[in-house]
Parts: structure tokens; C-alpha cells; sequence
């Protein structure tokens, strides 16, 4: 039986293979106890229309079954860390024809906010090196990087706008065809000029006010950079949508289409 299937396999070619093997998970029973984890530790799962809890469910069946987790830092990473990483995560992928995070290889924990050392430019053409305490990271060759503290705290306020599982994944979506530019890729062409201009817009006026010493919605870090702008509209987008409809109608408009869900309503 396993001769067949790896056979079948072969013959599908490996994105088919993929698919064929992530629509079994789908199907796969959903245990009760992750249930009771989302129900006690992450408020916004019982907002969700059921339709959108479903959909959250099974998507989450596909990350954890694709997804290593590995406990960093002497970190022994339980059913909890793993359920509430995914869940947070999968609600990026709640689009009725999303599919997974396609680059995504592992997910590394740490028991606390690290510490990350590197060279980045000094804006006079030469390097700096810089030391830097995270609570999370994106790399482009599908590891996300999470610091536990900063996922159960992001889950348990589900409105105060900040949550590192959906700024990483965010990344991740970014960079699957190369380094983050705040434009993941939208499907087709079309759908582009649409959100430069409300990217564009709402980046410009974001910086502009930082510029002039203004608090913004998006704040200082999301105008450092259109990769964390997206990154960072994306955590208001879900945890603050009515701030977010107010302030760039547009930003909101393009974002509820990318991520095929509309966070006003729940
Ligand atoms: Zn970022």
C-alpha cells in the first residue's frame, strides 16, 4: 500500500501530490482538546461566523500535519504552543480559495524574546552592525520565528491591534516569490494597480505623519518599510478593523479582498 501511494506520488508530480495529500487532513477529525485550547485561550475564535471557524479549523489541520515546531532555547514545545501558533496563523488563509502557506518549512519557538545580531545598512553606503531584541521573524526560506510569550499574549487580546503570528505570517506570504515588498502575490495581474494605489496612499500619508511627529494607526515601525507595513496593517486588520476602515477605507478595502474575509462583520 505504501509502494502504491509513493507511486501515485511520483506520477502526480509534487504540488499534486500536495494538494491531494492536504485535502485528507482537511477531512481528518478535529481533536477536542485543541478545541478547548482555542475556546480558552484565544477570544476571537467565538467571534468568528461558524462558517469561518470551520474553515480556521481545517486549515489548521493541514499547518499542523505539514509543520515541524521546534522548541528553541531548551523550550519543550506542548499541543498548546502548536494550536495556538496555527490558529492565529491560519486565519491569513480564511479565503475560500486560499491554500496553505506555500514556502512555509518550520515553525521555531523560543521561550522568551531573542536576541538577533546583523549588518544593515547605515544609509551613508556603508554597514552597521546591529544587535536586536525580537519577538518574532520571517525568513524567505520558510522559517518563521516565535517567541512563546509574545503568541499567548497576542492571542489573549485579540483587539489591541498587535499580534506576532499574523505580522510573521504576514512575512511568510510576502516572500513567497522572493524578499518581502508589502505585495504578496495577488493571483492575478489585474488586482495590482489596485492595491499600489491604496498601499501606496496609505503608506505615504502613514509616513508623512510619523515624519511630523504624529501618532498614526500604523505607527513608526509600519512606515519604516513597505514589508512591515503590510505585515503590520495586516495585525490591525484583523485585531482593529473598524480603526483600520477608518483611517485607510481603501488599505481595508484591498486587504478584505486579499485575505477574503471581512472583520467589520464578526
Ligand atoms: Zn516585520
Amino acid at each position: 500500500m505504501l509502494a502504491l501511494t509513493a507511486l501515485v506520488g511520483v506520477f502526480l508530480g509534487p504540488a499534486a501530490w500536495r494538494r491531494l495529500r492536504q485535502a485528507r487532513w482537511r477531512q481528518q477529525p478535529f481533536p477536542t482538546t485543541w478545541r478547548r485550547i482555542l475556546r480558552r485561550r484565544w477570544p476571537l475564535y467565538a467571534r468568528l461566523p461558524p462558517n469561518l471557524q470551520a474553515r480556521l479549523r481545517r486549515q489548521m489541520l493541514v499547518l499542523l500535519a505539514e509543520t515541524p515546531f521546534v522548541g528553541c532555547n531548551g523550550l519543550a514545545v506542548t499541543t498548546e504552543m502548536r494550536v495556538l501558533v496555527a490558529a492565529q496563523a491560519a486565519l491569513l488563509r480564511l479565503r475560500d480559495d486560499a491554500g496553505s502557506f506555500p514556502n512555509l518549512r518550520e515553525v521555531l519557538l523560543y521561550p522568551a524574546a531573542f536576541v538577533v545580531d546583523r549588518t544593515v545598512p547605515d544609509g551613508a553606503g556603508l554597514w552597521r552592525s546591529e544587535r536586536r531584541v525580537q519577538s518574532g521573524e520571517s525568513w524567505q526560506r520558510g522559517q518563521v520565528i516565535l517567541s512563546w510569550p509574545d503568541v499567548l499574549a497576542g492571542a489573549a487580546d485579540p483587539a489591541d491591534g498587535e499580534n506576532v503570528v499574523i505580522h510573521e505570517f504576514a512575512h511568510q506570504l510576502d516572500q513567497q516569490r522572493g524578499a518581502a515588498t508589502g505585495a504578496p502575490f495577488l493571483g492575478h495581474r489585474d488586482r495590482y494597480p489596485g492595491w499600489a494605489a491604496a498601499f501606496g496612499t496609505a503608506f505615504a500619508e502613514t509616513r508623512q505623519r510619523e515624519a511630523a511627529g504624529q501618532r498614526t494607526l500604523i505607527g513608526a515601525y509600519g512606515a519604516s518599510a513597505p514589508a512591515e507595513f503590510f505585515a503590520v496593517a495586516s495585525e490591525r486588520f484583523f485585531e482593529c478593523p473598524a480603526a483600520l476602515a477608518q483611517a485607510h477605507p481603501a488599505l481595508y478595502h484591498v486587504l478584505s479582498v486579499y485575505y477574503g474575509v471581512d472583520p467589520l462583520a464578526w
